[in-house]
């Protein structure tokens, strides 16, 4: 079935979370301040179990999407993933990622690979202790991090992406460090504009460093050029070395919005469908789903949706709406 919301944007690609928690406290994620002993996680029986997932996977497939990333929280904290990547892996021609902190994929990555994962994003945010740590707030070295990337790549889940989020004052003197480090290893490093997702993160426009200059910082020492997307809607801008040594990504959802050809939903890890990372509600399709209901009314439910959708957030962004309640990106994913 062929749909499309209200500005002509149709579903292609399904981001699922399937835990909201982590064993991170990434400073601009999930804040210990508000992410501590006392926050309320989802409880078990609240969480999508697997065979719903997938029930749910495979509606959004005959809607239209062909791409699937399984995110959290932190992924690989949910137990026994391999058994949900192998459910969705046997729907033919269907690309399916994750993206992962990396902190357990030395041990997780060859189960993930030989159950069907397709290829993993890993989020590493700088090469230096002093800096990550103080990003991630648990203490978790580099060294383990990269670790998990060799592990994925042994595996074959390459190639590799590599999520680096770019914080003013915080990380910027990682920028070329990574560049550098990444840099003909096979692996694409994709710098990622700090975002105001959530309201607990304490966001300011300040705090972007906007891809111009990320670009230029990394151009004034290894000469780039730009590449062709590979699909219509890429989200990251492709920049190749000129010298071969491979490619990075630039995603600058705030200084230059995509939200025209933004094809995306988002599913939260208690069946919450999400039409735009910014939004500040989501719609129930649990309840859907156990309530019973037929595949042709969990594909009307999911359709009616999608067709009554008018998000384009980042193309709208103000200081006023950065402020307002959203959604948590540990929720929803990213
Ligand atoms: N825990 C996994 C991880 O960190 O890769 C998956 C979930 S995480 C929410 C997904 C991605 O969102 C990560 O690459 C993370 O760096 C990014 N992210 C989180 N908060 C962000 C923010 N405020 N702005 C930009 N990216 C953010
Ligand atoms: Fe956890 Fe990922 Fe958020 Fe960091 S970015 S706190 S690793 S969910
Ligand atoms: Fe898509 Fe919303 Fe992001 Fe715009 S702001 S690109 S509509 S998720």
């Amino acid at each position: 079935m062929s749909m499309v919301d209200t500005l002509g944007r149709p579903v292609r690609d399904l981001r699922i979370s399937v835990t909201d928690r982590c064993n991170f406290r990434c400073v601009y994620c999930m804040p210990k301040e508000v992410f501590g002993r006392d926050y309320q996680f989802l409880e078990r029986r609240e969480l999508l179990s697997f065979e719903e997932i997938d029930r749910l996977a495979r509606a959004f497939i005959r809607l239209g999407v062909e791409k699937i990333r399984l995110t959290g929280g932190e992924p690989l904290v949910r137990r026994d993933l391999a058994r949900l990547v192998a459910m969705l892996a046997e729907v033919d021609g269907l690309d399916l990622t994750l993206t992962t902190n990396g902190s357990l994929l030395p041990q997780h990555a060859q189960a993930l690979r030989d159950a069907g994962l397709n290829r993993v994003t890993v989020s590493l945010d700088s090469l230096d202790d002093e800096v990550f740590c103080a990003m991630n707030d648990v203490d978790f070295p580099v060294a383990r991090v990269l670790q998990g990337i060799d592990a994925a790549a042994a595996a074959g889940l390459a190639p590799v992406k590599v999520n680096m989020v770019v914080k003013r004052g915080v990380n910027e003197s990682s920028i070329l460090p990574m560049a550098r480090h990444f840099h003909g290893s096979g692996h694409i490093l994709r710098f990622i504009e700090y975002m105001d997702v959530g309201h607990t993160n304490g966001w300011r426009l300040d705090d972007v460093v906007p891809a111009t200059e990320i670009l230029s910082a990394i151009a004034a020492e290894l000469p780039l050029e730009p590449a062709d997307a590979n699909y219509h809607g890429e989200v990251a801008k492709r920049w190749r070395y000129r010298d071969g040594g491979g490619e990075i990504g630039i995603i600058s959802s705030v200084t230059q919005p995509f939200c025209g050809s933004c094809t995306r939903a988002r599913l939260s890890a208690e069946g919450r469908l999400y039409t735009c990372l910014f939004a500040v509600r989501g719609h129930d399709l649990r309840a859907v789903v156990r309530s019973g209901s037929s595949d042709e009314e969990l594909d009307g439910a999911i359709s009616a949706i999608w067709r009554g959708r008018s998000d384009r957030y980042s193309e709208l962004r103000t200081a006023e709406t950065a402020a307002r309640p959203k959604v948590e990106m540990s929720y929803i994913g990213g």
